[in-house]
């Protein structure tokens, strides 16, 4: 691997449910440092893809990469041999994954939240970790929580320390599955701000959403997806501003 290889490849990825192809042939390839940004209406696969690059689903066709590794399967000659449980609960460190529901450990503290990964997934001594859970907690403008408990906080702070807790794990590549959809609307923008920085920060990062103000702003690449497919991907200007295809037309026009 190089600089420029890419984090993340989905080359022609089908997955489906049933009868139903939630991700038909998708390829997509996203470099380091870039933020894709993925856009589409309900139901036209955006989580889908992000649970398959997290292995949250396994996919029926096609393979996906991860910081240079074929994830779930191992090549063995001409055959592909799935991995077992640990090699897949290994991969899957490589991802960051942010949800619109927070998800976070309401019996413990923020801090206990986010330090509980690397404690007991990574065994890292204990000393080493509070220390950079609290420098991630000053990065997300929440350091005076530490000792709060989940409920304590607002929607906006739970998502921002959902964030820190994912961090903590290092991460290759961050994946956001409509990180703001559930916050109340004056809480969207604290949480927009903590993912800026990050993707000033030079993470590598995979959002879907529906605020097409922070992906005209953010993103290197937006895909507009609709019915499993990708109808059209270009830098944010293009596509968010002069979108080509009539439904990413339709879909901005109702959107906005
Ligand atoms: P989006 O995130 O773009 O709203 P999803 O990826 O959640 O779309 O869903 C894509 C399609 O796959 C939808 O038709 C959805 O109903 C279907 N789907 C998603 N997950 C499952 C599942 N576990 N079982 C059956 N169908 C599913
Ligand atoms: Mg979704």
């Amino acid at each position: 691997m190089n600089a420029l290889s890419p984090i993340v490849v989905a080359a022609s990825v089908t997955k489906q449910f049933g009868p139903l192809k939630a991700l038909n042939n998708v390829s997509l390839s996203v470099l380091p440092g870039a933020v894709q940004c993925i856009i589409g209406p309900s139901g036209s696969g955006k989580s889908t893809l992000l649970r398959c690059i997290n292995q949250l689903e396994k996919i029926d066709a096609g393979a996906i990469t991860v910081a240079g590794e074929l994830i779930g399967y191992r090549r063995v000659g001409n055959e592909l041999h799935e991995l077992s449980d640990a090699e897949i609960a290994r991969q899957r460190l490589k991802t960051g994954m942010v949800f619109q529901r927070f998800n976070l450990f309401n019996h413990m503290t923020v801090l206990q939240n986010i330090i509980e990964g690397p404690l007991t997934v990574l065994k890292r001594p204990r000393r080493e970790i509070v220390a950079e859970g609290m420098a991630l907690l000053e990065r997300v403008g929440l350091s005076e929580k530490r000792d709060s408990y989940p409920i304590e906080l607002s929607g906006g702070q739970q998502q921002r320390i959902a964030i820190a807790r994912a961090l903590a794990m290092k991460p290759q590549v961050m994946l956001f599955d409509e990180p703001t959809s559930a916050l109340d609307p004056e809480l969207v923008g604290e949480v927009l701000n903590v993912m800026r920085d990050l993707a000033a920060s030079g993470m590598t990062m995979i959002v879907v959403t529906h605020e097409l103000g922070f992906a005209r702003e953010v993103a290197s690449d937006v895909v507009f997806m609709d019915k499993g497919e990708i109808v059209e991907q270009g830098p944010p200007r293009q596509v968010l501003v002069s979108p080509q295809q009539p439904r990413t037309r339709d879909f901005i026009a109702a959107v906005l």
